[in-house]
């Protein structure tokens, strides 16, 4: 959004009324979607999540720092797992991973994407079972490949015809024949931001349906015969809401395993169709119950499968942001309030782009409180932004903070848990924060904050 009039902002508000930003005058209230289900705002006016005092966790750990509410985390998991019990639900690591995160959704009954070498080695050095490890990328190096052939992993999501080759001669020099997928580009653009949105065709990612590449792509792996193909996929962006992207995308996928099967007389036994189910960031966003979702899915691919004269394939999906970023929340601590005169109010955190760099690189929008008490005093129109030397550098275009913000308060921004830790960068050497998993009044580091010493562990000489 551009740099509003005051009142031209005030004017936008009043039109949009209290579902824009929240209710104006409650600047203490926390809308249930928001936040993860064990924070609450406690008689003394702060925010507790998992049975801990925000204050006590700032003392203890610092700011700024990611906290993880686990329990909400887990139901998240634990949600999908069920609703999509006829299936398999692949956490999407890039969202977020750590060591500790893997064997969270291990002990939750999830399986795991990974899409580089990086991730890999993160996921195998948590004890995740291989099987149940996916491997995606659009440049899997050889190294990768070797990396995940030798490790067993239960697939690997082709991307490109070099790909193919290189896999290929891997599983004929090893003597093995991995399970792999072939990603199809289906030209469906879902309702999101242009640089998240993956499946128009004019894109890096998967075999183009329309231009034929896909089904060559199909042709050549089964022709060869080395590679054991178990599917199609498809990936369609991120932050969808409905289901009605996902009903073209998987009819355009079941067509071409129809005419696959037409042509050659083979039917795959499984289907992914990606992540990308939305989350609330702001009081705008409504998304979809995992159950909603998988009821919805199943209809779409029986009735394609039903019409097609296809089995019904097991089905696969892929959500990383709907099981990790509403679990978390960032706990900033303001160091500046500035009254840029008649516009707005910026309030200086004691992080940014560094640790949330979605707003910066999607336009994203935020939404954040006061969390270390409640306010009295009236609402003011606030940006929040963080410590770089970057005009850009802005955590939460708009939001409705109490006037009397301050110096020294603490600045909770929910929805962080996804591709906030993920994406964090060392711009202008600010070490990244840690990650705290909270859980029944217990709290406890997943990820250490990183030190000035780790800043120059790299430096050499
Ligand atoms: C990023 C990605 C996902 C996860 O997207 P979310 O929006 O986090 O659910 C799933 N599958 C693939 C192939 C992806 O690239």
């Amino acid at each position: 959004m551009r740099a509003h009039e005051a009142g031209a902002l005030h004017a936008e508000v009043g039109q949009r009324g209290p579902a824009w930003l929240g209710t104006p005058a409650d600047v203490n209230a926390l809308m249930p979607q928001l936040w993860p289900q064990t924070v609450t705002r406690g008689p003394a006016g702060a925010l507790s999540v998992g049975g801990r005092d925000v204050r006590d966790l700032a003392a203890e750990f610092g700011t700024p720092a990611y906290l993880l509410d686990e329990a909400d985390f887990r139901a998240r998991c634990r949600a999908f797992a069920e609703a999509f019990h006829d299936a398999d639900v692949y956490y999407a690591g890039k969202a977020f991973l750590c060591k500790a995160v893997v064997r969270m959704i291990a002990e939750e009954g999830l399986a795991l994407d990974v899409c580089t070498g990086g991730e890999l080695a993160v996921a195998l050095a948590a004890g995740m079972p291989p099987e149940r490890i996916g491997v995606h990328g659009n440049n899997k190096s050889e190294d990768e490949l070797r990396c995940a052939v030798a490790a067993g992993v239960g697939r690997i999501v082709l991307d490109s015809h070099q790909e193919i080759d290189r896999l290929t001669r891997i599983a004929r020099e090893t003597g093995t024949q991995p399970r792999v997928m072939v990603r199809v580009t289906v030209g469906v653009e879902a309702h999101t931001h242009e640089y998240i949105a993956t499946a128009h065709e004019d894109q890096k990612f998967g075999f183009s349906l329309a231009g034929g590449a896909a089904r060559a792509a199909v042709e050549r792996i089964l022709a060869d015969g080395v590679l054991d193909l178990r599917g199609l996929h498809s990936h369609i962006g991120s932050q969808i809401f409905d289901t009605d992207a996902f009903d073209v995308s998987a009819r355009r996928v079941l067509g071409l395993a129809a005419a696959l099967r037409d042509a050659h007389g083979r039917e795959f036994p499984e289907l992914d169709l990606g992540g990308g189910f939305g989350i609330a960031y702001t009081s705008q966003d409504d998304p979809r119950r995992p159950a909603e979702l998988a009821e919805g899915l199943r209809r779409i691919v029986k009735e394609d499968c039903d019409a097609l004269g296809l089995p019904v394939p097991r089905l696969s999906v892929e959500p990383g942001r709907a099981i990790v970023g509403p679990a978390v929340f960032t706990l900033y601590q303001v160091g500046t309030v500035k009254d840029v005169d008649g516009i707005r109010t910026y309030v200086s955190v004691d992080g940014g782009m560094s640790d949330n760099v979605r707003t910066a690189l999607y336009d994203a929008s935020y939404s954040a409180t006061v969390a270390g008490r409640a306010s009295a005093a009236p609402p003011i129109l606030a940006r929040v932004v963080g410590k770089h030397c970057e005009a850009g550098d802005i955590v939460v275009k708009d939001e409705f903070l109490p006037a009397d913000v301050q110096p020294g308060d603490l600045l909770a921004v929910p929805g962080t848990g996804a591709y906030c830790r993920s994406m964090a960068s060392n711009y202008n050497h600010v070490p990244r924060p840690p990650v705290v998993a909270v859980r029944d009044g217990q709290a406890r580091l997943i990820v250490r904050r990183e030190t000035e010493a780790d800043l120059m562990a790299l430096d050499v000489g």
